[in-house]
Formats: structure tokens, C-alpha cells, sequence
């Protein structure tokens, strides 16, 4: 399979290209196709499979096509269990999106509050976060979910390990229902509490082992 086959929208496969990918790594390979079809997919994937791309295009693809809603609320919402896995999503997202205008804020603990409340207060497409500054955000309602069109859960099996998993389900019951958005959810295991939460938040997900 070639990216090309995939049909993804210009400024995307212009991206692809330009960051030397040639062919779509294999969770890219499975994953893709129904994901691009809107599809819920549960992915089992280590780092460096590829998964980051997987669901960047994914969440990028979909907003390309997509209003950006007037009051400036994200459209895409991405979680992760670590800072440090934050801003790698964060960083990937500026190259695969580096020929699009979608505005990516970064959310995460420790530092900055006031700047990243004030970028989400700017308005955004997509924000990457992690569960408590995610959570705290929510609370005080700088952080708005009801446009989110698409929710990924990256390393679900972290979240659980790390004792985020409520967050997550919390996060989960504040986004639009399941039929007007799509849910992906990305774990180096899909173990047993990791399926029960897929089973629970998303749509006949499609699971993709590699
Ligand atoms: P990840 O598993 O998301 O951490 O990605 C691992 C690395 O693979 C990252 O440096 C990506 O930029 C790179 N990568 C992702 N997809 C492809 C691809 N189709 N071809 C070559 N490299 C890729």
C-alpha cells in the first residue's frame, strides 16, 4: 500500500511527503482505511509502530473537512499519560500539519498554567493533553468539549496503570455522543480493562492488533 492509495487531502500527503515517509507502517496500514471511513478503532501499538501519525492524519483529515466552529472551541481532543508524550504528540502534529492553519495547544502539569489556559481561551482545533490539567481545565471551563468530533486515548493502558482511568471516563461522558463523533484508543496492550473501556465509550470498534 502507498499513502497515495489512502486519498488523503493535500496538504496532509504534501506533509507525508515531505517528512520521507513512503509507504504507511503496518497499524497505518490496518488502521487507516477504517479509520479514514469514520469508523471507532482500539489499536494495539507500541511506540514506534507509527500509531502517532495513524491518528494524527485521522483527527487532521476529519477537521480539514469539517466547520471550525465560531466560538473557537477544539474539534479534536487527544490524551496522553505523560507530559513528555504530550509534547511529542504536540511536535508531530506541527509537522503533519505543517500545511494546514490547524492550531494545536498543548495542556500539561506542572508549569503554565496561566499560558496554556490562555491559548486554549484563543481558541484552537486540536488539543493534547494529559488527564489532570485536561480535568482542571474542564472544571473551571476553559476547557470547552462540546465540539469535539474526535477523542484518541493514546497508551489507555497507562492511563489505567497511573490511576487516570476515571478522568478518562469522565472526559468520555462530557464529549458529543458516540454518533456524532468518532473514538480511537491506542494501548501497547488490549487487555482486558482496556477493551471494557472501548466497549463502554465507542461504536463496534474496529480492533487492530499488530
Ligand atoms: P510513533 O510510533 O508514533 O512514536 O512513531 C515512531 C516514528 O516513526 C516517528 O519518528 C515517526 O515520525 C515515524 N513514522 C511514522 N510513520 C511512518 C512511516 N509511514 N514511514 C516512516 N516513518 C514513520
Amino acid at each position: 500500500m502507498h499513502f497515495s492509495d489512502l486519498d488523503l487531502p493535500e496538504p496532509l500527503s504534501r506533509a507525508v511527503q515531505d517528512m520521507g515517509f513512503e509507504t504507511p507502517t503496518p497499524i497505518q496500514e490496518q488502521a487507516l482505511p477504517p479509520l479514514l471511513d469514520g469508523r471507532d478503532v482500539a489499536g494495539q501499538a507500541q511506540t514506534g509502530t507509527g500509531k502517532t501519525a495513524c491518528f494524527l492524519l485521522t483527527a487532521m483529515t476529519r477537521l480539514l473537512d469539517s466547520e471550525r466552529p465560531d466560538n473557537g472551541n477544539p474539534r479534536a481532543l487527544i490524551v496522553a499519560p505523560t507530559r513528555e508524550l504530550a509534547i511529542q504528540i504536540a511536535e508531530d502534529a506541527d509537522q503533519i500539519g505543517m500545511h494546514t492553519e490547524l492550531a494545536v495547544t498543548l495542556c500539561y502539569g506542572g508549569t503554565g498554567w496561566d499560558k496554556q489556559a490562555r491559548d486554549l481561551e484563543k481558541g484552537c482545533d486540536i488539543v493534547v493533553g494529559t488527564p489532570g490539567r485536561l480535568m482542571d481545565y474542564y472544571r473551571r471551563g476553559i476547557l470547552r468539549t462540546s465540539n469535539i468530533e474526535i477523542f484518541i486515548v493514546d497508551e489507555a493502558d497507562r492511563m489505567f496503570d497511573m490511576g487516570f482511568i476515571r478522568d478518562i471516563q469522565f472526559l468520555f461522558s462530557r464529549i458529543p455522543p458516540r454518533e456524532k463523533r468518532q473514538a480511537l484508543l491506542f494501548s501497547a496492550t488490549l487487555s482486558q480493562n482496556v477493551l471494557t473501556l472501548a466497549y463502554r465509550h465507542m461504536t463496534d470498534p474496529v480492533e487492530v492488533l499488530i
